[in-house]
Protein backbone atom coordinates (compact mmCIF):
# COMPACT_ATOMS: atom_id res chain seq x y z
CA UNK A 1 0.00 0.00 0.00
CA UNK A 2 1.70 3.44 -1.25
CA UNK A 3 0.74 6.24 0.76
CA UNK A 4 1.72 10.26 1.69
CA UNK A 5 -0.01 12.49 3.77
CA UNK A 6 -2.40 13.22 1.19
CA UNK A 7 -3.42 10.02 -0.75
CA UNK A 8 -3.39 6.37 0.06
CA UNK A 9 -3.60 3.74 -2.27
CA UNK A 10 -4.69 0.06 -1.71
CA UNK A 11 -4.13 -2.62 -4.43
CA UNK A 12 -7.39 -5.18 -4.73
CA UNK A 13 -7.61 -7.22 -1.69
CA UNK A 14 -5.88 -4.94 0.35
CA UNK A 15 -6.94 -4.16 4.08
CA UNK A 16 -7.83 -0.36 5.11
CA UNK A 17 -8.72 -1.48 8.64
CA UNK A 18 -9.64 -4.57 11.22
CA UNK A 19 -12.74 -4.00 13.08
CA UNK A 20 -11.11 -3.54 16.26
CA UNK A 21 -8.26 -1.17 14.87
CA UNK A 22 -7.94 1.64 16.91
CA UNK A 23 -9.97 4.62 14.82
CA UNK A 24 -8.02 8.02 14.21
CA UNK A 25 -9.18 9.05 10.74
CA UNK A 26 -11.40 8.74 8.40
CA UNK A 27 -11.38 8.47 4.18
CA UNK A 28 -12.95 9.82 1.34
CA UNK A 29 -12.99 7.41 -1.53
CA UNK A 30 -11.41 9.29 -4.70
CA UNK A 31 -11.58 5.74 -6.64
CA UNK A 32 -11.99 2.51 -6.78
CA UNK A 33 -14.06 0.40 -4.05
CA UNK A 34 -14.12 -0.35 -0.74
CA UNK A 35 -16.06 -3.52 0.64
CA UNK A 36 -17.32 -3.13 4.52
CA UNK A 37 -17.57 -6.12 6.50
CA UNK A 38 -18.29 -7.73 9.96
CA UNK A 39 -18.05 -11.03 11.47
CA UNK A 40 -21.14 -11.43 13.50
CA UNK A 41 -20.66 -14.97 14.90
CA UNK A 42 -19.90 -17.32 12.31
CA UNK A 43 -21.32 -15.03 9.73
CA UNK A 44 -18.86 -12.60 7.58
CA UNK A 45 -21.81 -9.59 6.73
CA UNK A 46 -21.30 -7.23 4.09
CA UNK A 47 -22.41 -3.90 5.07
CA UNK A 48 -22.17 -1.78 2.53
CA UNK A 49 -19.99 -1.43 -0.96
CA UNK A 50 -18.89 2.23 -1.23
CA UNK A 51 -17.54 3.96 -4.19
CA UNK A 52 -16.04 7.16 -5.11
CA UNK A 53 -17.28 10.29 -2.68
CA UNK A 54 -17.94 8.46 -0.29
CA UNK A 55 -16.85 8.69 3.00
CA UNK A 56 -15.57 5.61 6.01
CA UNK A 57 -14.84 5.56 8.82
CA UNK A 58 -16.50 8.76 10.17
CA UNK A 59 -17.55 7.61 13.30
CA UNK A 60 -13.90 7.18 14.53
CA UNK A 61 -13.32 10.49 13.76
CA UNK A 62 -15.74 11.81 16.11
CA UNK A 63 -15.58 9.12 18.87
CA UNK A 64 -12.24 7.81 18.79
CA UNK A 65 -13.48 4.53 19.48
CA UNK A 66 -12.32 1.18 17.53
CA UNK A 67 -13.42 0.18 13.95
CA UNK A 68 -16.86 -1.36 14.07
CA UNK A 69 -16.26 -3.06 10.68
CA UNK A 70 -13.33 -4.00 8.33
CA UNK A 71 -12.66 -2.61 5.16
CA UNK A 72 -11.07 -4.26 2.05
CA UNK A 73 -10.27 -2.91 -1.28
CA UNK A 74 -12.31 -4.69 -3.97
CA UNK A 75 -9.62 -2.79 -6.76
CA UNK A 76 -7.12 -0.45 -6.82
CA UNK A 77 -8.50 2.35 -4.68
CA UNK A 78 -7.35 5.81 -4.01
CA UNK A 79 -8.41 7.35 -0.62
CA UNK A 80 -7.75 10.97 1.13
CA UNK A 81 -7.46 10.76 4.43
CA UNK A 82 -9.45 13.25 6.79
CA UNK A 83 -7.59 12.91 10.21
CA UNK A 84 -8.95 14.04 13.81
CA UNK A 85 -6.82 17.14 14.17
CA UNK A 86 -8.92 18.27 10.94
CA UNK A 87 -12.15 18.09 13.00
CA UNK A 88 -10.73 19.21 16.23
CA UNK A 89 -10.92 22.95 16.06
CA UNK A 90 -14.10 22.89 13.95
CA UNK A 91 -16.28 20.59 16.54
CA UNK A 92 -14.52 22.60 19.61
CA UNK A 93 -16.11 25.74 18.03
CA UNK A 94 -19.89 24.17 17.63
CA UNK A 95 -22.37 24.62 20.17
CA UNK A 96 -22.16 22.31 22.97
CA UNK A 97 -25.42 21.04 22.02
CA UNK A 98 -24.38 20.71 19.01
CA UNK A 99 -21.70 18.40 20.26
CA UNK A 100 -23.89 16.53 22.70
CA UNK A 101 -26.49 15.76 20.40
CA UNK A 102 -23.92 13.88 17.72
CA UNK A 103 -22.46 11.84 20.49
CA UNK A 104 -26.01 11.38 21.34
CA UNK A 105 -26.74 9.84 17.90
CA UNK A 106 -23.43 8.22 17.24
CA UNK A 107 -24.09 5.98 20.57
CA UNK A 108 -27.56 5.11 19.40
CA UNK A 109 -25.95 3.87 16.32
CA UNK A 110 -23.46 1.92 17.64
CA UNK A 111 -25.78 0.38 20.25
CA UNK A 112 -28.40 -0.37 16.65
CA UNK A 113 -25.08 -1.88 15.00
CA UNK A 114 -24.23 -3.70 17.97
CA UNK A 115 -20.39 -2.23 17.96
CA UNK A 116 -19.07 -0.93 21.20
CA UNK A 117 -22.39 0.88 21.63
CA UNK A 118 -21.82 0.39 25.79
CA UNK A 119 -18.46 1.89 25.57
CA UNK A 120 -19.34 5.25 24.42
CA UNK A 121 -18.71 7.70 27.17
CA UNK A 122 -21.54 10.22 27.45
CA UNK A 123 -20.47 11.05 31.18
CA UNK A 124 -17.75 13.59 29.77
CA UNK A 125 -17.16 17.33 30.87
CA UNK A 126 -19.35 18.34 27.80
CA UNK A 127 -22.44 16.42 28.80
CA UNK A 128 -22.73 17.52 32.47
CA UNK A 129 -22.38 21.49 31.43
CA UNK A 130 -24.57 21.26 28.17
CA UNK A 131 -27.63 19.85 30.10
CA UNK A 132 -27.09 21.83 33.38
CA UNK A 133 -26.91 24.81 30.47
CA UNK A 134 -30.29 23.67 29.16
CA UNK A 135 -31.80 22.70 32.38
CA UNK A 136 -30.72 26.45 33.41
CA UNK A 137 -32.32 28.07 29.71
CA UNK A 138 -35.62 26.54 30.62
CA UNK A 139 -35.94 27.34 33.68
CA UNK A 140 -35.17 31.01 32.75
CA UNK A 141 -38.09 30.57 30.25
CA UNK A 142 -40.57 29.45 32.54
CA UNK A 143 -39.43 32.33 35.30
CA UNK A 144 -39.95 34.91 32.37
CA UNK A 145 -43.37 33.85 32.07
CA UNK A 146 -44.06 33.71 35.37
CA UNK A 147 -42.82 37.18 35.53
CA UNK A 148 -39.75 37.00 37.68
CA UNK A 149 -37.55 39.48 35.77
CA UNK A 150 -37.64 42.63 37.15
CA UNK A 151 -35.44 46.01 36.98
CA UNK A 152 -33.86 47.72 39.41
CA UNK A 153 -32.32 51.02 38.86
CA UNK A 154 -28.94 52.35 40.36
CA UNK A 155 -28.59 56.22 40.98
CA UNK A 156 -26.06 58.09 38.10
CA UNK A 157 -25.28 60.99 40.46
CA UNK A 158 -24.52 65.00 39.07
CA UNK A 159 -21.38 65.32 40.67
CA UNK A 160 -22.30 69.50 40.45
CA UNK A 161 -25.65 69.19 42.27
CA UNK A 162 -25.07 65.60 44.02
CA UNK A 163 -28.24 64.88 43.29
CA UNK A 164 -30.01 62.15 41.34
CA UNK A 165 -29.51 62.84 37.56
CA UNK A 166 -30.91 59.63 35.57
CA UNK A 167 -30.91 55.61 36.11
CA UNK A 168 -29.36 52.63 34.92
CA UNK A 169 -31.74 49.75 34.40
CA UNK A 170 -30.38 46.10 36.29
CA UNK A 171 -31.91 43.70 35.85
CA UNK A 172 -32.83 41.00 38.64
CA UNK A 173 -34.18 37.76 38.76
CA UNK A 174 -36.23 36.92 41.83
CA UNK A 175 -35.78 33.23 41.94
CA UNK A 176 -38.22 31.16 43.74
CA UNK A 177 -35.71 28.64 44.81
CA UNK A 178 -32.47 31.25 45.08
CA UNK A 179 -33.61 34.51 45.54
CA UNK A 180 -32.43 37.76 44.13
CA UNK A 181 -30.24 36.63 41.49
CA UNK A 182 -27.76 39.14 40.34
CA UNK A 183 -27.86 39.27 36.02
CA UNK A 184 -23.71 38.02 35.94
CA UNK A 185 -25.47 34.89 37.25
CA UNK A 186 -27.95 34.25 34.23
CA UNK A 187 -27.37 36.86 31.65
CA UNK A 188 -24.68 34.57 29.55
CA UNK A 189 -27.66 32.16 29.36
CA UNK A 190 -30.68 33.96 28.52
CA UNK A 191 -27.98 35.72 25.68
CA UNK A 192 -27.30 32.45 24.54
CA UNK A 193 -30.59 31.24 23.60
CA UNK A 194 -33.97 32.85 22.14
CA UNK A 195 -35.60 34.57 25.48
CA UNK A 196 -33.06 37.12 24.99
CA UNK A 197 -35.31 38.19 22.20
CA UNK A 198 -38.38 38.48 24.55
CA UNK A 199 -36.66 39.35 27.40
CA UNK A 200 -34.73 41.89 25.95
CA UNK A 201 -38.26 43.69 24.58
CA UNK A 202 -39.91 43.50 28.09
CA UNK A 203 -36.36 45.82 29.45
CA UNK A 204 -37.13 48.36 26.94
CA UNK A 205 -40.70 48.11 27.53
CA UNK A 206 -40.13 48.10 31.56
CA UNK A 207 -37.52 50.70 31.09
CA UNK A 208 -39.69 53.52 29.27
CA UNK A 209 -42.39 52.66 31.69
CA UNK A 210 -39.97 53.19 34.83
CA UNK A 211 -38.63 56.59 33.82
CA UNK A 212 -41.90 58.01 32.39
CA UNK A 213 -43.38 57.29 36.25
CA UNK A 214 -40.04 58.69 37.65
CA UNK A 215 -39.99 61.82 36.30
CA UNK A 216 -44.01 62.60 37.03
CA UNK A 217 -42.67 62.73 40.99
CA UNK A 218 -41.86 65.90 42.16
CA UNK A 219 -38.72 66.64 42.64
CA UNK A 220 -36.14 69.36 43.32
CA UNK A 221 -36.37 72.98 42.36
CA UNK A 222 -34.78 73.32 38.63
CA UNK A 223 -33.98 69.83 38.33
CA UNK A 224 -33.91 68.52 34.49
CA UNK A 225 -35.87 65.31 33.53
CA UNK A 226 -34.32 62.04 34.73
CA UNK A 227 -32.61 59.63 32.14
CA UNK A 228 -32.69 55.82 31.94
CA UNK A 229 -29.53 54.07 30.47
CA UNK A 230 -31.01 50.74 29.32
CA UNK A 231 -28.07 48.10 28.53
CA UNK A 232 -28.73 46.15 25.23
CA UNK A 233 -27.11 42.71 24.14
CA UNK A 234 -24.65 42.09 21.09
CA UNK A 235 -27.83 39.74 20.15
CA UNK A 236 -30.57 42.24 20.46
CA UNK A 237 -28.42 44.55 18.20
CA UNK A 238 -27.68 41.81 15.58
CA UNK A 239 -31.47 41.30 15.58
CA UNK A 240 -32.11 44.44 13.50
CA UNK A 241 -35.27 44.72 15.70
CA UNK A 242 -34.19 46.78 18.03
CA UNK A 243 -35.35 50.17 16.54
CA UNK A 244 -38.91 48.77 16.43
CA UNK A 245 -38.87 47.87 19.57
CA UNK A 246 -37.97 51.15 20.95
CA UNK A 247 -40.63 53.03 19.22
CA UNK A 248 -42.73 50.64 19.89
CA UNK A 249 -41.93 51.08 23.70
CA UNK A 250 -42.32 54.85 23.69
CA UNK A 251 -45.21 55.10 21.72
CA UNK A 252 -46.91 52.75 24.39
CA UNK A 253 -44.91 54.76 27.37
CA UNK A 254 -45.48 58.02 26.43
CA UNK A 255 -41.70 59.20 27.34
CA UNK A 256 -39.64 61.29 26.11
CA UNK A 257 -36.93 59.71 23.64
CA UNK A 258 -34.61 61.89 24.62
CA UNK A 259 -34.47 60.39 28.47
CA UNK A 260 -33.66 57.34 26.98
CA UNK A 261 -29.89 56.64 26.95
CA UNK A 262 -28.96 53.29 25.70
CA UNK A 263 -25.63 51.72 26.85
CA UNK A 264 -23.79 49.12 24.81
CA UNK A 265 -20.31 47.85 25.65
CA UNK A 266 -17.17 49.15 23.59
CA UNK A 267 -16.14 45.54 22.96
CA UNK A 268 -19.60 44.41 21.45
CA UNK A 269 -19.39 47.94 19.54
CA UNK A 270 -15.92 46.66 18.23
CA UNK A 271 -16.56 43.24 17.16
CA UNK A 272 -19.55 44.10 14.82
CA UNK A 273 -19.44 47.88 13.83
CA UNK A 274 -21.13 47.61 10.74
CA UNK A 275 -24.47 46.27 12.30
CA UNK A 276 -24.05 48.02 15.44
CA UNK A 277 -23.52 51.58 13.63
CA UNK A 278 -26.36 50.77 11.50
CA UNK A 279 -28.72 49.84 14.39
CA UNK A 280 -28.19 52.58 16.66
CA UNK A 281 -28.30 55.09 14.48
CA UNK A 282 -31.99 54.03 13.74
CA UNK A 283 -32.27 54.24 17.29
CA UNK A 284 -30.59 58.01 17.30
CA UNK A 285 -32.84 58.74 14.64
CA UNK A 286 -35.88 58.18 17.28
CA UNK A 287 -34.15 60.64 19.62
CA UNK A 288 -32.40 58.80 21.97
CA UNK A 289 -29.10 59.17 23.57
CA UNK A 290 -26.17 56.62 22.99
CA UNK A 291 -23.68 55.37 26.26
CA UNK A 292 -20.43 53.37 25.77
CA UNK A 293 -20.44 51.21 28.56
CA UNK A 294 -17.00 49.98 30.33
CA UNK A 295 -15.08 52.17 27.86
CA UNK A 296 -11.00 51.61 28.19
CA UNK A 297 -11.94 47.63 28.61
CA UNK A 298 -12.37 47.33 24.81
CA UNK A 299 -9.77 46.87 22.26
CA UNK A 300 -10.60 50.29 21.36
CA UNK A 301 -10.09 51.82 17.94
CA UNK A 302 -11.21 55.50 18.79
CA UNK A 303 -12.13 55.52 15.33
CA UNK A 304 -15.67 54.83 16.06
CA UNK A 305 -16.52 58.06 18.61
CA UNK A 306 -16.84 60.08 15.26
CA UNK A 307 -18.68 57.28 12.96
CA UNK A 308 -22.31 58.60 14.82
CA UNK A 309 -23.15 60.08 17.59
CA UNK A 310 -22.18 58.91 20.98
CA UNK A 311 -23.46 61.26 23.78
CA UNK A 312 -21.48 59.55 27.22
CA UNK A 313 -18.69 57.53 27.69
CA UNK A 314 -19.34 55.45 31.00
CA UNK A 315 -15.78 55.38 32.22
CA UNK A 316 -14.94 51.54 33.61
CA UNK A 317 -14.94 50.85 37.15
CA UNK A 318 -11.27 49.64 36.67
CA UNK A 319 -10.09 53.79 36.24
CA UNK A 320 -11.62 54.82 39.16
CA UNK A 321 -10.68 51.98 41.37
CA UNK A 322 -6.93 53.40 41.77
CA UNK A 323 -7.56 56.90 41.14
CA UNK A 324 -6.73 58.36 44.62
CA UNK A 325 -3.20 56.14 44.95
CA UNK A 326 -2.84 56.18 41.36
CA UNK A 327 -1.28 58.95 39.87
CA UNK A 328 -1.61 57.43 35.78
CA UNK A 329 -5.47 56.68 35.93
CA UNK A 330 -5.89 60.13 37.35
CA UNK A 331 -3.81 61.44 33.72
CA UNK A 332 -6.50 58.75 31.72
CA UNK A 333 -9.40 59.75 33.19
CA UNK A 334 -8.08 63.65 32.82
CA UNK A 335 -7.36 62.93 29.05
CA UNK A 336 -10.07 60.68 28.60
CA UNK A 337 -12.33 63.58 29.94
CA UNK A 338 -10.74 66.01 27.51
CA UNK A 339 -11.18 63.68 24.60
CA UNK A 340 -15.18 63.24 25.47
CA UNK A 341 -15.68 67.33 26.20
CA UNK A 342 -13.87 68.46 22.43
CA UNK A 343 -16.17 65.79 20.87
CA UNK A 344 -19.56 67.16 22.40
CA UNK A 345 -19.61 64.03 24.79
CA UNK A 346 -20.14 63.93 28.84
CA UNK A 347 -18.36 61.22 31.08
CA UNK A 348 -20.08 59.09 33.75
CA UNK A 349 -17.47 56.98 36.31
CA UNK A 350 -18.46 53.61 36.97
CA UNK A 351 -17.76 51.87 40.41
CA UNK A 352 -17.81 55.05 42.53
CA UNK A 353 -17.59 53.16 45.93
CA UNK A 354 -15.75 56.32 48.21
CA UNK A 355 -16.64 59.97 49.07
CA UNK A 356 -13.14 61.01 48.11
CA UNK A 357 -13.54 59.41 44.67
CA UNK A 358 -16.78 61.53 43.71
CA UNK A 359 -15.17 64.80 44.82
CA UNK A 360 -11.52 64.14 43.10
CA UNK A 361 -13.91 63.21 39.80
CA UNK A 362 -15.48 66.16 40.04
CA UNK A 363 -12.16 68.43 40.23
CA UNK A 364 -11.31 66.26 37.25
CA UNK A 365 -14.50 68.09 35.60
CA UNK A 366 -16.34 64.59 35.28
CA UNK A 367 -20.08 64.98 34.54
CA UNK A 368 -21.69 62.00 36.57
CA UNK A 369 -20.67 59.24 38.95
CA UNK A 370 -22.58 56.00 39.93
CA UNK A 371 -21.26 53.42 42.09
CA UNK A 372 -22.01 52.41 45.74
CA UNK A 373 -21.05 54.92 47.46
CA UNK A 374 -24.34 56.35 46.38
CA UNK A 375 -26.62 53.48 46.19
CA UNK A 376 -26.80 50.21 44.94
CA UNK A 377 -29.48 49.29 42.29
CA UNK A 378 -33.05 49.67 44.08
CA UNK A 379 -36.24 49.05 43.13
CA UNK A 380 -38.83 51.69 41.84
CA UNK A 381 -40.19 53.04 45.00
CA UNK A 382 -36.62 53.35 46.04
CA UNK A 383 -34.81 55.11 43.27
CA UNK A 384 -38.36 57.74 43.14
CA UNK A 385 -37.62 58.51 46.67
CA UNK A 386 -33.73 59.29 46.29
CA UNK A 387 -34.71 61.52 43.04
CA UNK A 388 -36.85 63.36 44.73
CA UNK A 389 -34.85 64.20 47.85
CA UNK A 390 -33.09 67.74 48.02
CA UNK A 391 -30.21 65.76 49.88
CA UNK A 392 -29.97 62.28 49.45
CA UNK A 393 -26.27 62.13 50.52
CA UNK A 394 -25.34 63.91 53.36
CA UNK A 395 -21.60 62.79 53.20
CA UNK A 396 -21.49 64.75 49.99
CA UNK A 397 -23.48 67.72 51.47
CA UNK A 398 -19.99 69.58 52.16
CA UNK A 399 -18.75 68.65 48.69
CA UNK A 400 -21.13 70.45 46.81
P1 LIG B 1 -22.88 46.97 33.61
O1 LIG B 1 -23.79 47.43 32.51
O2 LIG B 1 -21.46 47.43 33.57
O3 LIG B 1 -23.61 47.38 34.97
C1 LIG B 1 -22.94 47.91 36.09
C2 LIG B 1 -22.66 46.83 37.08
O4 LIG B 1 -21.74 47.35 38.03
C3 LIG B 1 -23.91 46.44 37.87
O5 LIG B 1 -23.80 45.08 38.20
C4 LIG B 1 -23.75 47.27 39.12
O6 LIG B 1 -24.44 46.73 40.24
C5 LIG B 1 -22.26 47.21 39.33
N1 LIG B 1 -21.80 48.33 40.14
C6 LIG B 1 -22.35 49.54 40.22
N2 LIG B 1 -21.67 50.34 41.08
C7 LIG B 1 -20.66 49.60 41.56
C8 LIG B 1 -19.60 49.86 42.51
O7 LIG B 1 -19.47 50.93 43.07
N3 LIG B 1 -18.72 48.86 42.75
C9 LIG B 1 -18.84 47.65 42.16
N4 LIG B 1 -17.97 46.71 42.48
N5 LIG B 1 -19.84 47.35 41.26
C10 LIG B 1 -20.73 48.32 40.96
P2 LIG B 1 -24.98 44.07 37.90
O8 LIG B 1 -26.30 44.70 38.19
O9 LIG B 1 -24.61 42.77 38.57
O10 LIG B 1 -24.90 43.89 36.33
C11 LIG B 1 -23.83 43.26 35.73
C12 LIG B 1 -23.92 43.30 34.24
O11 LIG B 1 -25.04 42.56 33.75
C13 LIG B 1 -24.12 44.71 33.71
O12 LIG B 1 -22.88 45.38 33.70
C14 LIG B 1 -24.65 44.41 32.32
O13 LIG B 1 -23.60 44.09 31.45
C15 LIG B 1 -25.49 43.17 32.55
N6 LIG B 1 -26.89 43.59 32.67
C16 LIG B 1 -27.55 44.04 33.74
N7 LIG B 1 -28.80 44.36 33.42
C17 LIG B 1 -28.94 44.13 32.11
C18 LIG B 1 -30.01 44.28 31.16
O14 LIG B 1 -31.12 44.74 31.48
N8 LIG B 1 -29.77 43.93 29.86
C19 LIG B 1 -28.56 43.47 29.46
N9 LIG B 1 -28.39 43.15 28.17
N10 LIG B 1 -27.52 43.32 30.31
C20 LIG B 1 -27.73 43.63 31.62
CA1 LIG C 1 -24.34 49.25 31.68
CA1 LIG D 1 -20.56 49.31 32.88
Amino acid sequence: MAEDKYRRFLQAGEVLFHEGDPGDCAFVIESGQLEVVRDVGAEHKVLALLGPGEMIGEMALLDRLPRSATATARQSTRLRPLTAEHLKDKLDGTDPLLRLLLKVVLQRYRVATESHGSAVDLTGSDRASVLERLRLEQELEEAFERREFSLYFQPIVDLETYRVAGFEALIRWNSRTQGLVLPGAFMPAVEGSQLIYDLGRWILEEGCAAIQRLNALPRPKGSKPLFMGLNLSGKQLESGRVADELREAIRASGVEPHTLKLEITESLLMTNLERAVGALQDCRDLGCQIAIDDFGTGYSSLSYLHRFPIDTLKVDRSFITPMLTDKSSRKILNAVGGLAHALGMNLVAEGVELPEHAAALAALDVEYAQGFVFSRAVNEQQAGALASADWPWTFARHHA
